[in-house]
């Protein structure tokens, strides 16, 4: 396998088109401070948005159809927008037949929040889609968020990052059992910000909540590329655009930690990250090297994997199936791996 290239990105983001506030220049802008390098926004139902290199970004336009009560589902790969009034398995076809590919939205939002604000998930988890968002920032603050009082607004809001509490444990259970009956490679993962850089006035002035750089500040995709981004949009966009539907991606909250702890299986034959597949072999070991007092767990088809360790945080591997693996700092997640394929 050949030296991989790392890139920062983010995924879900909504602009002035739909329910956001930003355009393409104030969001890459952010995006570019914040340290990223490629961005895929998302408007609902819309894809008015203009794609291209702004401000040393990648700027890639996708869709979140979205229907009003729920099956939110971001499309990507796709040039026309797909219409939300058809059934969640047209859509999801319709994609593919666009020569796209999706992943379902927050489809786990609690029915038990202390806020207004109606969880929208997705209803029928017998369809098999092109992948899942596994953690979506927004979605996890809001299922959190108490608006009962000026005091739980208030801590709310000051406090955010407490409120953000991880993948919904139903939504990962879904995602491992997909990959476990999938014939496919992999079901892959991704993280979402769901950005909309919010105007709202509710007890307090009007204020920009979560503006664009904070959110590109917390769930961050780390994609593993071949090679290095080109200067060319429509080679970069292809690029990236595979790396996601491969699974060639890291999910970090690098508002844990921006530290990005480097996860691979390596063998006789070179190194391989998530979503990559290799023959096992005598020498087959998993590796994750990261920062002192970070916890892990690792993953065998869906199941808590217990392998003693060998030196360091290298575990030979004598099984095959897929690996994955979640990093835990102070108790709170920080980082999921999506699966690597080790036959
Ligand atoms: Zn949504
Ligand atoms: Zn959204």
């Amino acid at each position: 396998m050949a030296e991989k290239y790392s890139y920062a990105g983010a995924i879900h983001i909504h602009s002035k088109f739909s329910d956001g506030t930003g355009d393409v220049f104030e969001i890459s802008k952010a995006a570019k401070n914040a340290g990223l390098k490629w961005i895929i926004i998302t408007d609902h139902d819309c894809m008015d948005i203009e794609e291209g290199i702004f401000n040393e970004v990648y700027v890639i336009k996708g869709e979140e159809i979205s229907p009003k009560v729920s099956n939110h589902y971001l499309a990507f790969g796709i040039n026309n927008v797909i219409p939300s009034d058809i059934a969640p398995c047209d859509y999801i076809d319709s994609v593919r037949e666009n020569g796209g590919f999706g992943f379902v939205a927050h489809p786990d939002e609690s029915e038990k929040r202390k806020n207004s604000a109606r969880p929208i998930r997705w209803e029928d988890k017998s369809l098999m889609p092109d992948g899942i968002e596994i953690w979506n920032w927004f979605s996890d603050w809001a299922d959190h968020y108490d608006d009962s009082s000026i005091f739980s607004v208030a801590y709310s809001y000051i406090f955010r990052h407490n409120l953000v509490k991880g993948p919904k444990n139903e939504t990962i259970h879904w995602w491992d059992n997909l990959n476990n009956k999938s014939d496919r490679d992999i079901v892959p993962a991704i993280c979402g910000v769901d950005a909309h850089a919010l105007r709202i006035s509710k007890y307090i002035l009007p204020v920009t909540v979560f503006p664009y750089i904070s959110s590109f500040k917390t769930l961050t995709n780390i994609l593993y590329l071949p090679e290095q981004l080109p200067m060319d949009f429509v080679e970069a966009k292809k690029l990236i655009l595979d790396a996601i539907k491969s699974g060639n991606n890291l999910i970090i909250n690098r508002h844990i930690s921006a530290a990005i702890p480097d996860i691979f299986v390596s063998n006789s034959l070179g190194d391989f990250y998530c979503g990559d597949t290799l023959k096992k072999d005598d020498t087959t070991f998993l590796n994750i090297k990261t920062i002192k007092g970070a916890e892990f767990k690792i993953f065998l088809n869906g199941k808590i994997y217990d392998i003693p360790p060998k030196e360091g945080n290298s575990y030979k591997l004598e099984k095959v199936g897929k690996y994955r693996v979640e990093i835990y700092l102070k108790g709170r997640p920080w980082v999921f791996s999506n699966p690597i394929i080790v036959s």
